[in-house]
């Protein structure tokens, strides 16, 4: 073990703060583990309630999966694919003529470094302002308040503290038999730095993350086919009739779907990937040739190196740490948050509960409504919901009822030559107080948040439809949707 002045020297991080957090003014009040959107968030909120708070992430820089691999530059590629791919086929018809349209790819990937780099340095401003104390390395249990961590720039210290939050987040779920590369067999890492377009692209797996990295090479020239082993898109939660409506609006941009389809092996040994598949059932084989496969089948807990077992913290199946309603791990003083405990794997569930877990630490109690935790999907259209679907409510015997209005209806969609899609909301039958809302069309994933707040507050549809909507705005869908689960719509 190195003296903790060493450390320090080794580590290059000022001697004062290793000082300050780990020898002379003792244990902090809380220790977080991992930098992402649950661990970051939980960190600056204990420092603001006054607590002695420090956070270890390994990966050399904050935010998470999230910000480095994930929300951000996912969504920086969407963003623009989707520019590119509208000036390409969708300004003339808006009477914009442009000629000589290229992709300069570089310059693409490198705009989505920016952001990236912006946003991760940002909250490494936020933990100085808030004085939360960044440790940078790979944390360890020793004990239920002591962590060993293993310093990024070399050397190793340990830190106690009365309350250690585990906030480790997720990793790529491996297909069993296929070996990600992250260049031909790619993550959605590797499908966030593709240095040339693929000609033929294939993806395994249909959830949010497939279709959203499956959309950027399409719209950027791939000739991109999903293959998916359940029989609809766009993965749990997805209401079915969004779900079907979804399918066909990606089909129509040229994205193919091969559902009810399982994948068996993948061969790299000739210049294109060799992907068996056969029908879920079984039977019927078929041999798919792709430059790039991108696996996407979701992610899954991670608490490699932790030390779990050196504290007795229990695991399920899945490897999800096991947790109670105020994130209680079997560890007297350990709490864990995120990816790596149960519900969805969102960042702003993360955040959420990284706010909660403060507040619990602090004052004895939090809270996290699941139940009006919104899921988006960034193509175009969005698709954006929240609360229960159809099918969950004939599940469990709930009487409903169903408003719905189309974006074809709505003046500002019309305007904008952006009619695909619908809001569609779900009311319980007896007293119209929103159940669900569920939308596919532009612009969904800011007008979820209407839905959300309705849902928090446990708003009547009617609520919805008596509040003024700004004309001519997209969110006029919304409250008539809302009109339409109680009463009957005004345009539509
Ligand atoms: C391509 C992609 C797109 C996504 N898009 C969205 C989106 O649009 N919206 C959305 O809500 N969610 C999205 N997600 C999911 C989102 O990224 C996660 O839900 C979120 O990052 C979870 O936050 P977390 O804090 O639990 O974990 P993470 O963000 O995974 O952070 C955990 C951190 O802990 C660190 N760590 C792990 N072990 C240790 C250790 N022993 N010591 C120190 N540090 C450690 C890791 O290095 C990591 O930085 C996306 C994910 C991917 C992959």
């Amino acid at each position: 073990m190195l003296t903790v002045a060493r450390a320090a020297r080794r580590s290059r991080t000022p001697v004062a703060l290793f000082y300050r957090g780990l020898a002379t003014e003792g244990p902090y009040d809380t220790l977080v583990i991992g930098g992402g959107p649950g661990g970051y968030v939980a960190a600056i909120k204990s420092a603001q309630l006054g607590l002695k708070t420090a956070c270890i992430e390994k990966r050399g820089s904050l935010g998470g999966t999230c910000l480095n691999v994930g929300c951000i530059p996912s969504k920086a590629m969407l963003n623009n694919s989707h520019i590119y791919h509208s000036a390409k086929h969708d300004f003339k018809k808006r009477g914009i003529d442009v000629s000589g349209i290229e992709l300069n790819l570089e310059t693409m990937l490198k705009a989505k470094d920016t952001s990236v780099t912006g946003l991760t340095k940002g909250i490494e401003t936020l933990f100085k302002q808030n004085k939360v104390d960044y440790i940078k390395g790979t944390g360890s249990f020793v004990s239920a308040n002591k962590v060993a961590v293993q310093l990024l720039d070399g050397g190793e210290t340990e830190i106690e503290a009365k309350n250690i939050v585990i906030a480790t987040g997720s990793e790529v779920t491996p297909f069993p038999g296929i070996e990600i590369d992250e260049k031909r067999v790619v993550s959605s890492t590797g499908a966030l730095d593709l240095q040339k377009v693929p000609e033929k692209m294939l993806v395994i797996g249909g959830g949010i993350i497939g279709l959203e990295l499956g959309s950027v090479w399409s719209r950027l020239g791939a000739e991109v086919t999903v293959v998916e082993f359940l029989g609809g898109i766009g993965g749990a939660g997805i209401d079915e009739e969004v779900s079907k409506q979804f399918q066909k609006l990606l089909q129509k941009q040229g994205i193919k779907f091969k559902l009810n389809t399982k994948v068996i092996s993948a061969d790299t040994s000739s210049d294109k990937v060799q992907v068996k598949v056969e029908s879920a059932k079984g039977g019927s084989e078929e041999t798919l040739d792709a430059d790039v496969v991108l696996v996407a089948i979701g992610r899954r807990p991670y608490t490699k190196g932790l030390g779990l077992e050196n504290i007795g913290v229990e695991v399920d199946q899945k490897g999800r740490v096991v947790v109670d309603d105020q994130f209680r791990t079997s560890a007297p003083g350990v709490s864990c948050i995120g990816d790596v405990t149960f519900g969805p794997m969102l960042a702003h569930k993360a955040e959420e509960e990284g706010i909660a877990i403060a507040e619990i630490i602090k004052h004895g109690h939090g809270h996290v409504n699941y139940n009006a935790i919104p899921s988006v999907v960034y193509t175009y259209p969005e698709v954006a919901w929240v609360g229960k679907t159809e099918q969950e409510l004939k599940a469990n015997g709930t009487a409903y009822k169903i408003g719905k209005f189309p974006f074809i209806a709505n003046s500002r969609a019309k305007t904008n030559l952006e009619t695909d899609g619908f809001v569609k909301f779900i009311v319980e039958k007896e007293t119209d107080k929103v159940l669900g809302v569920h939308i596919i069309g532009p612009n969904a994933g800011e007008m979820i948040a209407s839905a959300v707040l309705a849902i928090e507050y446990s708003a009547s549809a009617e609520d919805i439809a008596r509040t003024s909507h700004a004309h001519p705005t997209l969110s006029e869908a919304f409250k008539e949707a809302a009109m339409a689960s109680y009463d009957k719509a005004i345009h539509c």
